[in-house]
């Protein structure tokens, strides 16, 4: 009888945001709010159902990421969040959660392979940001429309091209039989130098460039263009393509794809990425709970 009033209250208790274990004790109220603290790590916490050192509840972050994303102004993301959860977090707030659950994303799709075609598509198009020009690079593999690569850059150079080259190059794990370009004079060298001399350089596009020039471009375009305020510690540029990099993982991973009957390139590409949405990739960051004691 003890025995079992003892594990039921053991189990009530919240495991540690910290470290995961289940050796937590309650350690007072302030303001309303039941703290714990845990007895394995030392460290106290409340059970809002946060990340370790944050203070919001992973679905306000998850929710403020994926608006970002869906092109919401910093204002209005705010204002959502004020009127469903009560809570007021700072501008600087949504971009910490914009960069670690964007990082978290990129860093775990890296772990999965994919399995792209040999016709590869490069394009670049220019972009005007805050009065600035950049070129927009990118190279997407035709049969799944994995999108290999991207940069912004203010030059194009064959430098910016070999970069986002061996980017690609990287990722898909080989070389194109085929690349398709512009006419631009410096592809056919850089093509060359980057995936040696057996794939061929052609002149043209296989299919129509609605699909990321008036979508994924324009949409991360226009979502940068009126609220480009750099994160704390960071350049313009790193924000630029930390969001660009988030724009790309939404495109690839998240987005069903119209020209592929609702798969995600991701999907065409043989990838077995576990997760589905930012609510997955915030809920990656947290410890996982120590396994409960087994029954003897
Ligand atoms: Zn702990």
């Amino acid at each position: 009888m003890f025995d079992y009033v003892g594990k039921a209250t053991k189990i009530e208790l919240p495991t540690c945001k910290f470290c995961g274990s289940r050796d937590t004790v309650k350690n007072g109220h302030r303001k309303g709010t039941q703290y714990y603290i845990c007895k394995n790590c030392g460290k106290g916490f409340v059970d809002n159902k946060g990340l370790p050192r944050m203070r919001y509840p992973m679905d306000v972050v998850a929710k403020g990421v994926y608006d970002y994303y869906a092109g919401t102004s910093l204002t209005k993301i705010r204002e959502g969040i004020a009127q469903q959860w009560n809570l007021y977090p700072a501008d600087s707030a949504v971009y910490t959660w914009l960069r670690m659950l964007t990082k978290k994303a990129i860093a775990e799709a890296k772990k999965y392979p994919i399995s792209v075609g040999d016709k590869w598509v490069c394009d670049e198009t220019v972009v005007s940001l805050s009065g600035e020009k950049y070129w927009y690079i990118d190279i997407i593999d035709a049969d799944t429309r994995f999108l290999l690569a991207a940069k912004i850059s203010p030059n194009r150079t064959i430098k910016d091209i070999k970069a986002t080259f061996e980017e690609a190059k990287e990722k898909a794990g080989k070389s194109p039989s085929e690349i398709l370009s512009d006419g631009w004079a410096g592809y056919p060298d850089a093509v060359e130098q980057v995936f040696g001399a057996d794939t061929k350089h052609a002149v043209g596009s296989p299919f129509k460039q609605d699909d990321l020039n008036t979508n994924l471009i324009e949409r991360w375009h226009g979502t940068l263009k009126d609220r480009l305020k750099p994160m704390r510690g960071m350049d313009r540029s790193k924000v630029m393509q930390l969001v660009l990099d988030g724009f790309i993982f939404y495109y690839n991973y998240f987005r069903p794809h119209e020209g592929l009957e609702g798969e995600t390139p991701g999907e065409a590409a043989k990838v077995k990425f576990p997760f589905r949405s930012w609510f997955d990739v915030a809920e990656s960051l947290r410890p996982k709970p120590e396994p409960l004691p087994r029954d003897k």
